[in-house]
């Protein structure tokens, strides 16, 4: 588990004229990796991007709304507008970065690996959790439309907890 802390120490140490390439530059440096998956995805490593982006990817797969990660943002002292969290959640999904999942109606998921796999969702609890690959089987699909074809297939598993359990 990655501590986000250590990026926004190394800013503010540099003052607000940092060249975030200086810091991210060494090979092999976590923060180096993150510039240059930015920059393969067409973004320009800006220090937001790479802030939000360290808070987003330094902890292995997750699931995460706007509001959750303004949250982090915050506890981490990084200082974004959650209009800016929006933002960049957006633009590193039209990167392929992340990918947005239709979980629930009242607010966006966005999740760190953004190849195609199944999801519990706990919807009580607003809880997102990746099914085991060997989790389910989809073998039975109808013909697309004509002139159309199978991009790809989603499951999404509601859970809700069991009331009044009996346990025997
Ligand atoms: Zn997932």
């Amino acid at each position: 588990m990655s501590n986000p802390l250590p990026l926004q120490a190394m800013l503010n140490a540099r003052g607000a004229s940092l060249d975030i390439a200086s810091v991210a530059g060494r090979r092999g440096c976590p923060l180096s990796d993150l510039r240059d998956r930015l920059r393969r995805s067409g973004l320009r490593p800006t220090r937001q991007r790479l802030s939000l982006g360290w808070l987003l990817f330094g902890r292995g797969d997750r699931h995460l709304t706007a509001e959750m990660l303004y949250d982090e943002a915050m506890r981490a002292k990084v200082p974004v507008s959650l209009a800016t969290v929006y933002n960049t959640l957006h633009q590193f999904t039209e990167a392929g970065l992340l990918r947005q999942l239709a979980l629930d109606g009242s607010k966006a998921y966005f999740d760190t690996n953004p190849s195609e796999h199944h999801h519990f969702f706990l919807e009580d609890e607003g809880q997102v959790l990746d099914m085991p690959d060997c989790g389910i089987t989809v073998d039975s699909l109808p013909d697309a439309p004509e002139g159309m074809e199978i991009a790809g297939v989603e499951v999404i598993v509601r859970l809700r907890r069991r009331h009044g359990a009996r346990q025997s």
